[in-house]
């Protein structure tokens, strides 16, 4: 049974949510806490559910968000976040809890639910949005977002083109290979969700783009997709960086109002600021009538998704989310540094905002048992950290020098190949040059 065998419809609908969300609080306090995380324009709370297991440190852990329901009428994603609450509590769910904050933001649009109506914004996040997650991801900077919506066909949304759910890949760059690493993890969260019974498919932000932009008749412009990244659909505002009002009014390179401009997921500015792993999602109001298999539905890609923020991905170093190739490519890549998450994410963030003033990463195997890796850093946040990964054919690393002084690396190993990891601090903007000692390669 699902928490919601209806869609909850207008201002009783959601005062049905917010009680059931108080109810589901009061019943789970040892693991949820609820903060108001501020009002809408026509004064609803806009709450948020913080699930973890309070006994183990906040530093270990992974920030993952849950955004829905910031388009009023796409009355699906109404049931979704309900339905993970509930996910999270259970025995499937204590390894998210324990190494997790999960924060469930389930009605990120109060006043279109009520009028069960669009009520967003067409140009970029909404103010209060950019208030309210502005807030939000000032204390906690997500790892991952996922942003709930919902097709449905008259009611919902425009863009419905028959029966699809769909996982969107919502990074608007190709940078560090995070085309492949968000398509690896979709696929991953389609194969749960078909596992559990339901067809789920990916589509790329350049096919969002082909729903709004492309001609479906024949003989006008070509329905196909475009070819390079449709950075102007999802977040056109590239100034949406969840400033509040206030703070962006006093940015004189803040967009001037009129200028067209559309931001579809809340999660795209979290991509560009943070290197968050960010997704969007379809669920379907319109061919599947059952609120409770629209919530069941909505859920399978998420909680396989929440999974593997637990897990470790074969080329990260840690568990977690996989954000941390920053520059560079598996081969070779720049990562952040830090004893803990909560470092490592402040290093991914810094490294990140300054990944234009490194090079690509170099490597080059001088003879059996040398490579040597080089990496220029030419930006003005000084001392740099960061570190240097490889992944090497070799079984095992002798030792990692510069200048010919021995240096401190770890490694970490996926199934076939050994990953040397060297933590380095830059001085100053120049090139260091790593040599790795090694014993010659062998399949291993
Ligand atoms: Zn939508």
């Amino acid at each position: 049974m699902s928490v919601f065998d209806h869609i909850p419809m207008g201002e009783e609908g959601l005062k049905e949510v917010y009680r059931w969300l108080d109810s589901f609080v009061e019943e789970n306090k040892r693991i949820a806490r609820k903060e108001v995380l501020g009002k809408s324009p026509d004064h609803w709370d806009i709450p948020a559910v913080f699930i973890t297991n309070r006994d183990m440190a906040d530093d270990h852990k992974q920030i993952a968000v849950v955004t829905a329901a910031r388009h009023g009428q796409e009355f699906g994603a109404r049931v979704v976040a309900p339905e993970i609450l509930r996910f999270l509590t259970g025995d499937e769910a204590s390894e998210i809890r324990d190494s997790q904050v999960v924060i469930v933001v389930p009605v990120v649009n109060p006043e279109g639910f009520v009028a069960n109506q669009f009520c967003s914004s067409r140009t970029s996040l909404t103010k209060t949005e950019r208030f309210i997650l502005g807030g939000l991801f000032r204390t906690y900077p997500p790892d991952m977002i996922i942003d709930y919506h919902s097709l449905g066909e008259g009611s919902g949304s425009m863009v419905d083109i028959g029966d699809m759910e769909v996982i969107l890949p919502a990074n608007t760059t190709r940078w560090a290979m995070d085309e492949q690493i968000h398509l690896h993890v979709a696929q991953r969260m389609v194969d749960a969700a078909e596992e559990a019974g339901w067809p789920y498919e990916i589509h790329t932000l350049e096919d969002l783009a082909t729903y709004y932009f492309g001609e479906r008749e024949v003989g006008n412009l070509p329905w196909t997709s475009l070819k390079e990244k449709m950075f102007l659909l999802h977040m056109q505002d590239s100034h949406d960086d969840y400033d509040i009002p206030e703070a962006a009014a006093m940015n004189t390179s803040t967009v001037q109002a009129g200028q067209s401009t559309y931001t579809n997921y809340t999660c795209g500015p979290a991509y560009m600021k943070w290197h968050s792993l960010v997704f969007g999602m379809e669920t379907n109001h319109g061919a599947i009538r059952d609120a409770g298999d629209v919530a069941e539905s909505g859920l399978a890609p998420c909680a396989a998704l929440l999974k593997m923020g637990s897990g470790r991905f074969a080329w990260e170093k840690d568990p977690g989310y996989p954000v941390n190739i920053l520059h560079g490519d598996f081969r070779v890549s720049i990562r952040p540094v830090g004893k803990n998450a909560a470092e490592r994410r402040a290093s991914r963030i810094r490294i990140w905002g300054e990944r234009n003033h490194f090079n690509y990463p170099q490597r080059e195997m001088m003879d059996l048992n040398t490579t040597i890796a080089r990496v220029r850093y030419f930006g003005e946040d000084l001392p740099m950290e960061f570190a240097l990964c490889l992944r090497m054919r070799q079984s095992h690393v002798h030792s990692v020098s510069i200048g010919g002084k021995e240096i401190d690396f770890e490694t970490f190993r996926d199934r076939c190949s050994t990953y040397v990891y060297i933590p380095l601090t830059m001085e100053r903007a120049g090139v260091l040059e790593a040599t790795i000692n090694h014993p010659p390669a062998k399949k291993s």
